[in-house]
């Protein structure tokens, strides 16, 4: 499993696991799924209080007991909560539901109406409070990242978590360089798309498909590798069911020749023009 700089936070393995919509799984099985995750490396954990309403962090409580120090575990603040005491509120209730006295970076959701100042003053109170390790931003555009570096100084911002996945590669035009400026890991979300993955009998998955061939691998292995080809990036798909994670885990050591991903790249372009970050 390769890993990588998690910004100034610590290193991780390039795939990671995310935890949305769990609460409508089968509880079992995603537990397991999350465990087995762990056993072949992806340790990357990602989860937010607004998932479930706090029900995944209970279900991801249960996954990592026993194991919390081979875990990175991330979880986010709501914008809604992120005043300086509803961050600092918050984070207690996430420890609480996670059973952790810590979490390895805490995120916020997505920016909102409260002033950033607040947010990431609470943010560093609780890293010198040995609450958090690190703190970072998720669905941040170049001007918000530009306000946030502002704020707190160079070397702060750990990750920015964003919507990336072959059919949505506008984080490239302008937030990844602005990530690598700054030495900020981007995070990509969904990155099978949240269940929209390429058919395979369009082209782009017939693509993905003679590429998977050729490594004795599957289409989403090669999507994740494409989608972490860059060094500045992670990608955390969700899997819910035991094979899916072992299938995801097994990205962790797929690199695609040159040629490979110029391919993938073709059949699924950038867009031409940047318009706002795309989110779900
Ligand atoms: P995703 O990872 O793009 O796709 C998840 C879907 O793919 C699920 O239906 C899953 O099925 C399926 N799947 C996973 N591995 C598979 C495999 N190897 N083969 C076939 N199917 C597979 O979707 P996502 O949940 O939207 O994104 C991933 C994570 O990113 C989230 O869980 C969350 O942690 C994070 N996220 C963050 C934000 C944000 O605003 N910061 C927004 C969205 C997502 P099963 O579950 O049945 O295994």
């Amino acid at each position: 499993m390769r890993v990588r700089n998690f910004g100034h936070a610590g290193r991780v393995p390039v795939v990671g696991q995310g935890t949305w919509k769990m609460e409508h799984d089968d509880r079992a099985e995603a537990i397991a799924a999350l465990g087995r995750g762990l056993d072949l490396g992806l340790v990357h954990v990602d989860t937010a209080e607004l998932y479930g309403s706090g029900v995944v962090e209970e279900l991801v409580a249960e996954a990592i007991a026993g194991r919390r120090d081979e875990v990175f575990l991330v979880s986010k603040v709501m914008p809604d909560h992120a005043t300086h005491a509803g961050t600092l509120r918050a984070c207690e209730q996430s420890l609480r539901r996670l059973r952790t006295d810590r979490l390895d970076c805490y995120l916020l959701h997505w920016p909102g109406r409260h002033p950033l100042e607040g947010t990431l003053r609470a943010f560093e109170e609780l890293v010198r409070a040995g609450k958090i390790r690190s703190w970072g931003v998720s669905n941040f555009d170049t001007g918000e990242l530009d306000e946030a570096l502002r704020i707190a100084g160079p070397g702060r911002i750990a990750c920015n978590q964003v919507l990336y996945h072959l059919g949505e590669r506008a984080v490239e035009l302008e937030v990844l360089p602005w990530c690598e400026r700054h030495g900020v890991t981007l995070v990509g979300y969904s990155p099978f798309g949240s269940g929209r993955f390429p058919r395979a009998d369009s082209a782009g998955g017939r693509v993905l498909d003679d590429v998977a061939r050729a490594h004795g691998a599957t289409a989403r292995q090669v999507a994740l590798a494409f989608l972490v080809r860059h060094p500045a990036t992670l990608a955390i798909p969700k899997a819910a069911r035991v094979a899916h994670a072992e299938d995801c885990a097994g990205a962790g050591d797929l690199e695609l020749t040159e040629d490979e991903a110029r391919r993938i790249a073709e059949a699924f372009p950038l867009p031409r023009r940047r318009g706002g970050l795309p989110t779900l």
